[in-house]
């Protein structure tokens, strides 16, 4: 999953972006509102992160004008002023979720796992269940529906973002470019090769099936469902 910050807060994004690396969601961060203008219309982002009070342009006026160009990206808002009437006009200018400062990361987390769930037609369960495969985001570990005993098997990070890409997206069928678009940050190496050995590690360790290639097309993640 690849999010867009827009935070002019020097320390609150050195905060959140090491944060966000390690759960698994690849980040490219904006200062500036102006920046934020086209950057969901030049690049496949999965959810936006934005401040409402920002220089260049306020998060409103860019949700506004998000909304108003058909941008259906999901957009958590975050603000220094958690008023109810901040609150509603966020909402009411196209908001899908809301979180004032200060707050604790783990609930940024939490919020923008359910906000990527739903915007995917996932249920919000503690363990994201497709196919017959559950995978705890928290612990970065999957494991068969039908095996409920044990801790399951760990991942590696770049097998964990790209199995929950997977996941939210069954029956896709998603080119390599498109994972990489989604997987890598705007300044990150693509190499699709990369890409390669993760699809097979996670073979390795959860069945050949799990994932169906496309010869020259891309992918298509089945689960372990017969
Ligand atoms: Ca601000």
């Amino acid at each position: 999953m690849r999010l867009l910050l827009v935070e002019d807060s020097v320390a609150l994004a050195d905060e959140l972006l090491p944060r966000l690396r390690s759960e698994g969601y690849a980040c490219d961060w904006l200062v500036d509102g102006r920046d934020a203008l086209r950057a969901p219309f030049d690049d496949n982002y999965d959810a936006a992160i934005l401040d409402l009070g920002l220089p260049g342009k306020s998060g409103l006026d860019i949700l506004q004008e998000w909304r108003a160009a058909g941008q259906g990206l999901p957009v958590l808002v975050l603000t220094a002023r958690n008023s109810w009437s901040d609150r509603i006009t966020g909402l009411g200018a196209g908001a899908d979720d809301y979180l004032g400062k200060p707050f604790h990361p783990d609930e940024l987390v939490l919020r923008l796992r359910a906000l990527l769930r739903r915007s995917h037609g996932a249920d919000t369960t503690p363990l994201l269940t497709v196919n017959g495969i559950a995978l705890d985001e928290t612990r970065q570990c999957v494991r068969s529906i039908s095996d409920d005993k044990g801790d399951g098997i760990s991942l590696t990070g770049g097998e964990f973002s790209l199995l929950r890409y997977f996941m939210l997206n069954p029956r896709r069928l998603l080119s390599k470019w498109q994972l990489a678009e989604h997987l890598y940050r705007l300044d990150a190496e693509r190499n699709s090769n990369v890409i390669e050995v993760h699809i097979s590690h996670l073979r390795d360790k959860l069945g050949k099936g799990i994932i169906e290639t496309r010869r020259g097309q891309g992918y298509i993640f089945r689960g372990l469902v017969p």
